[in-house]
C-alpha cells in the first residue's frame, strides 16, 4: 500500500519528528555564512525549537537572499562535499542555484520514488521522462526517482513529438512525466497524426511545473486516455518530490517528513487560519548540504482540512492557483491567469492554448486574450463566431469583473516554447 511506513505516521509522531529534525536543519544551517548571521542576529539556536509552533520564531528566506547569496553563500559544507548543482529557470527573473550532497540526492530519489509509487506507479512500469533535461529539476529530479523505484526509465527529455510516440510505442511506455502545456500539445499532435491514444501503452502522467487548472487536468487525462496526477516542486527544495497527489486525486500530499510546510499571509507573514489561501513557505528537514529555512515561494494554495481516503497522514494542498507575482491588476481588478484559463477550458469550442496579452489604450490598461479555437469549430460561418466571441468576453467578465478583448485565432498559431508555458505578456512599455 505504501512505500515508506512514515507516510501514515500517526500525526503527533510526525510533529515530533519534525521537531527533531528542525533542530538538526538549524544546527547545520549555522554553518552557512548567510545563516550564522541572519540566524544569530535573531539569536536563534537548535534550543529555540520546542514545538512547531516555534518556527514562526526563525525569520524568513526569500528568493532575493538567495540571489544576494550566490553562488556560495547558503552552503553548510565545505564545497568538496557537493556532487551536484541545479538552478531553476529563471521563470521570474535571475536564477538562483542550489547544491547537493550525494545523501542530498539520495534522499531527493527516494521521496521521488515514494511519490511516484503514491500515484500508483510499480516497478513494473516503463516511465518516459518528457521533460527538459539539463538545469531543470524536472530532468534529473523525475529520473533518478524512476529508477529508485525500479522502473525501466526513458530519459526522452522534451520536444520532438514523432520521437517521443516511436519510443512509447517500441518501449511499451506506461507512464509519462510530462508538463502540462506540453501534454496539451502532444495530444494535439497525435490527434493530426491520426494515432488513437487508447491504443498506446500509457496509463498515467505525472504532471507538474506549471500551474494548470482542473479543467487542463480533465482534458489531459480524456484526450490522452490516462490518469494525471498533480507533481509539485521547486528547485530551492530539490525540485519535484515536495509535494504530490494520491490516487485519490484530490490534493498533494506534502511530505511532512522532509517539508516543513506554512501557509501565511503575505502581507503580514502570520500563518492564515486552516484552509485559507495563502503563499506556501517551506523549510526543509532532511537536507544537509543547502537546507532552507521558512523559504517564501510565493506560491498560493491552502490547507485542505480533514484526513485522506488514502490513509497517509501528511497534509494535502491544493493545486498551486498561481504565484503571487503572477497577479495582474487591471483597471483596479486583481486578477489571476489560472481564472481566465478556468473560465475558457471548460468550454468545448476553446482548443489547447491561450495568450494574456496587456496593453495599453490611451491611458488605460486593458487586457487581450488570444484564444485558440478547435478545428471543427473555427470552419464555422462568421456569425456563429461572432456569437461564441461574444460569450466567451462575458464568461471572463463574469470571472475577473473586467470586460476583456476576445480574439479567436486558429489551433496551434499561438507559439509553444519548451519548456514552461509563457501565459502573459505586457506590452505596455
Ligand atoms: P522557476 O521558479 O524558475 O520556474 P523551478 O523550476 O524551480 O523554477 O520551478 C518551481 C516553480 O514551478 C514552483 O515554485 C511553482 O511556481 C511552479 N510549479 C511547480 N510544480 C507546480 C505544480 N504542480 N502546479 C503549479 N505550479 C507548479
Ligand atoms: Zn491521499
Amino acid at each position: 500500500m505504501y512505500f515508506d511506513p512514515v507516510e501514515t505516521l500517526p500525526r503527533a509522531e510526525l510533529e515530533a519528528l519534525q521537531v527533531k529534525r528542525l533542530k538538526h536543519t538549524i544546527s547545520l544551517a549555522l554553518h552557512a555564512p548567510y545563516y550564522s548571521k541572519t540566524l544569530s542576529n535573531a539569536q536563534i539556536t537548535p534550543n529555540s525549537i520546542q514545538s512547531v509552533e516555534d518556527i514562526q520564531r526563525l525569520p524568513f528566506t526569500t528568493k532575493d537572499d538567495l540571489r544576494s547569496q550566490y553562488p556560495y553563500g547558503m552552503l553548510c559544507k565545505p564545497l568538496e562535499e557537493f556532487v551536484r548543482l541545479h538552478a531553476s529557470s529563471g521563470t521570474t527573473g535571475n536564477p538562483t542555484a542550489v547544491f547537493y550532497t550525494q545523501a542530498d540526492l539520495d534522499e531527493w530519489a527516494s521521496l521521488m520514488a515514494r511519490s511516484m509509487y503514491t500515484c500508483g506507479i510499480r516497478k513494473s512500469d516503463v516511465l518516459q521522462n518528457m521533460a527538459g533535461y539539463g538545469l531543470f529539476t524536472g530532468g534529473l529530479g523525475i529520473h533518478y526517482g524512476s529508477e529508485r523505484l525500479g522502473c525501466l526509465t526513458v530519459p526522452a527529455g522534451a520536444g520532438n513529438s514523432k520521437r517521443q510516440v516511436k519510443l512509447i510505442q517500441d518501449f511499451n511506455v506506461t507512464v509519462a512525466h510530462i508538463i502540462p502545456s506540453y501534454a496539451m500539445y502532444f495530444a494535439e499532435f497525435l490527434k493530426q497524426e491520426g494515432i488513437d491514444p487508447a491504443g498506446l501503452p500509457l496509463r498515467i502522467a505525472l504532471i507538474g511545473a506549471e500551474p494548470h487548472t482542473e479543467e487542463i487536468r480533465r482534458r489531459i487525462e480524456e484526450m490522452l486516455h490516462l490518469k494525471a496526477y498533480n507533481s509539485y516542486g521547486l528547485s530551492e527544495m530539490n525540485g519535484p518530490g515536495v509535494a504530490f497527489e494520491c490516487t485519490e486525486q484530490n490534493g498533494m500530499h506534502v511530505w511532512e517528513d522532509a517539508f516543513l510546510i506554512e501557509i501565511i499571509d503575505p502581507e503580514t507573514g502570520r500563518h492564515v487560519p486552516e484552509g485559507e489561501v495563502g503563499e506556501v513557505v517551506m523549510t526543509n528537514l532532511t537536507r544537509e548540504g543547502m537546507p532552507l529555512i521558512r523559504y517564501r515561494t510565493r506560491d498560493l494554495s491552502r490547507f485542505i482540512p480533514g484526513e485522506c481516503g488514502c490513509g497517509r497522514t501528511h497534509r494535502r494542498i491544493d493545486r498551486i492557483q498561481g504565484r503571487a507575482d503572477d497577479m495582474l491588476i487591471i483597471k483596479g481588478v486583481n486578477i489571476y491567469p489560472m481564472q481566465i484559463e478556468q473560465t475558457l477550458m471548460a468550454l468545448p469550442e476553446v482548443g489547447q492554448n491561450y495568450l494574456i496579452e496587456l496593453f495599453r489604450e490611451g491611458v488605460m490598461d486593458q487586457i487581450r486574450v488570444k484564444v485558440e479555437i478547435r478545428e471543427e469549430f473555427f470552419e464555422e460561418d462568421m456569425r456563429k463566431l461572432q456569437g461564441l466571441q461574444k460569450r466567451i468576453a462575458t464568461r471572463l467578465r463574469d470571472e475577473i469583473l473586467v470586460t476583456p478583448r476576445v480574439e479567436l485565432v486558429q489551433s496551434e498559431s499561438i507559439p509553444k516554447t519548451e519548456g514552461k508555458a509563457k501565459r502573459v505578456v505586457d506590452l505596455r512599455d
